[in-house]
This record gives structure tokens, sequence and C-alpha cells, in this order.
């Protein structure tokens, strides 16, 4: 196989640390470019495993850091979104994967495609935040994006094969249902940050585990699948699957119905996004279904999980309006995390900050900023 040069924005959280076991596996990935926000010694371990040429650190105290105990190795290190934008477009890069957390996501992806460089996109933000953006980029750029989360990755690999884009009617993503599946609002009120951190199947960071517990993550996802697959939200439905076994399906216009498996591992999805469109072993273990024994589906509780209708509406209302909601959701998750806000007011600031102010359905890169500023700024004002 020939060498292939990758960058990992964020290579210290859950996906990033999980893409390094694939490029440990794969052995035919050069890593070119390493970011994180503030854990040095990780990435200084990475560094003198990986030797990537950069490594930047989001936070400028740690990059000081970094740079004195690296100094004795030939990667260079550098810090802020001014790094993570030099090594998003280095000509030398094959893929980047994007894994960093939340819409700050949106100013590399937008550089990588700029670059021309093929694009796998763990950091949903991005899409929900400035979908139009991306997409016309890599339109123009003629890049692709090749989906890392499981329900992307299982429609994309659904996809594959079929020629028309009318070809398909509808998109089924599943759910897990979080921790508080099957709960009332009622009994959500005294809900502690640990509770809303212990998700049932999946290992994940934290933002986005707390995102899974009111079900907001879904949301993101439906305008993350509308802008990958070029679907109204409309003809996307969320079907609540505790096994999360099925990692989404799809509808074609005859009626029959295509569904991607797999125990709940992300290894899957990442490595599939690195060796497209080829399969090579995993260390996955495969799926045993007679250990599940039966799948069950159900509908999504929009009363409770708010978060989830919000996202749909915005969506229909275009333009910022999921920008505003995706930013109202990361404001409201960092004061839920500070113990400041209460759980169920997550939901409610989100779905009064995603349509607190008028939006433009037409936008560029500052545009978005400044939904995203008036959003949080929102959630902020109203939080007592
Ligand atoms: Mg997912």
């Amino acid at each position: 196989m020939k060498e292939k040069r990758l960058t990992i924005l964020g290579s210290t959280g859950s996906i990033g640390t999980q893409a390094l076991e694939v490029v440990r596996l794969l052995k035919y990935y050069k890593v070119e470019a390493i970011s994180a926000n503030t854990s040095v010694d990780l990435v200084e371990k990475q560094i003198r495993e990986f030797h990537p040429r950069y490594a930047v650190m989001m936070d400028e105290t740690a990059a000081k850091d970094l740079s004195l105990r690296v100094a004795d190795t030939d990667t260079k290190v550098l810090s802020g979104m001014e790094g993570l934008c030099f090594i998003a477009s280095l000509p030398e890069n094959d893929l980047v994967l994007n894994s960093v957390v939340g819409m700050i996501g949106l100013r590399p992806t937008l550089a990588a495609i700029e670059a021309g460089t093929d694009l796998a996109l763990a950091n949903k933000e991005t899409l929900v935040a400035g979908g139009q953006l991306v997409m016309d980029a890599a339109k123009r750029k003629n890049v692709s994006i090749l989906p890392v989360d499981s329900e992307h990755s299982a429609i994309f690999q659904c996809l594959q094969g079929n020629p028309k884009k009318d070809a398909l009617r509808k998109i089924i993503l599943t759910a897990s249902g979080g921790p508080f599946f099957g709960k009332k609002r009622e009994e959500l009120q005294n809900v502690t940050v640990k509770e809303a951190l212990k998700h049932p199947n999946w290992v994940m960071g934290a933002k986005l585990t707390i995102d899974s517990s009111t079900m907001m993550n879904k949301g993101l996802e439906v305008i993350e699948a509308s802008w990958l697959f070029d679907k109204s939200v409309d003809d996307i439905q969320v079907v609540v699957h505790r096994e999360s076994v099925i990692h989404s399906m799809i509808e074609y216009v005859d009626g029959s119905c295509i569904a991607q498996l797999g125990v709940p591992d992300m290894q899957i999805p990442i490595q599939y996004a690195m060796t497209y469109p080829d399969r090579v072993p995993s260390n996955v273990k495969p799926l045993s279904l007679t250990d599940y024994g039966k799948l069950t589906f159900f509908e999504p509780d929009l009363d409770t999980f708010n978060c989830l209708k919000v996202c749909f509406d915005a969506a229909r209302k275009g333009g910022l309006y999921p920008c505003a909601a995706n930013a109202a959701n990361e404001e409201a998750v960092a004061l839920f995390r500070e113990e400041k806000i209460r759980f169920l007011q997550i939901g409610q600031l989100v779905e009064e900050a995603a349509f607190a102010h008028q939006m433009p359905q037409k936008y560029a890169l500052e545009d978005v900023f400044a939904a995203e500023q008036a959003a949080r700024a929102y959630v902020r004002s109203h939080c007592r």
C-alpha cells in the first residue's frame, strides 16, 4: 500500500486516540501533524511514537510547555487557531481527520478543503453551524467528505454501489436513546453531571455524552445527515434502537431498506474513512446476533428530549438557525458541566436561543460567528 499522510485535529480525544490505533494497525499511514487543547503529556507520548512534523496546542501555555519537552525531537510545536488551520492545510496531507469538539472545528475544516485535501469528518458541529459553506467549498474544490460519525458512516456504507441520488427515499437514523431513555421530564429535574455522563453503549468524550443524554446529539446528526446526503430533514427519521447494533439505515424508492450493523465500536467507522473504498481486517470483535437475541425500536420522545425537536425545527427554518441552536447548546452544556444550570435548562435554553434572533438564510463565515456569539450571549444572560 502506498504511504498516506494524515493530520489529526484533536489527537488526544476519543476519536483521535482510536484513529492512532488504526494508524498502528494499517502501517501505511504516516502522521503528518496532530493537535490537542491542553493534554501535553499525551501529545508528548504521541510525538515520540508517531514523529509528526507538527504538533499544535490550542492553549498557549501548553504549547510553550510542550515545545520545551520535545526540544530533542524534530517536531515543531505551534499554537492556537492559526496553528490548527496551518496543519489542516499542509499540502503534504492526503487526509485530514477533524475530530475536534464543537463548532471551533469550522475554520480548520474549511482550511483543509481549500487546500484540496479529503476530509474525514468527526466534527459534526462544523456541518451544523456552517453546512452551506462547507458543502459549497467541498464541491468547488472537488474534495470528499468521509463521515466518521457511526450513523453517517453507516448511511455512507449503505449507499455504496447505488448510482442515483433520487433512488434514496429516506434516511433512518438510529439513536441509543442515551442514559435517560423512558424517563419523563419530572424525573429528570435533579439529574447530576455524573448521571448524564453515563452512556449505556458508547465510550465518548464528555460533551458528546451529555449531548446523547439530551438527544441533542441526534438532532445535530439529523442536520449533519441532511448536508452530507443532500436530503431534507423531513426525509430523515429518528428511531430509538437501544442495542446500538444497527448504526443507521436507508430506504430506497422501491421500498427496500438497507442497514449497516456491527458491534458498537468506533474503530469500524474511523477505519472505513481511512481505508475507503477498501476494506481491511480490524481488531473489532465480530457481531454475534444470537448474543443479542432481539433488537428493539421505539419512537423518540420529543417532549422530554426537546433538543431533538429544536434541531428539526431549526433545520426547517434553514440559514443560521441550526448554528444558533448548536452554539446555544455548546454554551449550555458547558454551564451544566460547571453545575451552573440544571439538566432540563439545557433544552429550555437551546429552544429559546435558537429562535431568539432573526437569522439570515444566506451567509458568510463572519455571519456564522456573529450568530454563534448572539446565541451564546443569549444563553449566558438567561441562565438564572
Ligand atoms: Mg453518532
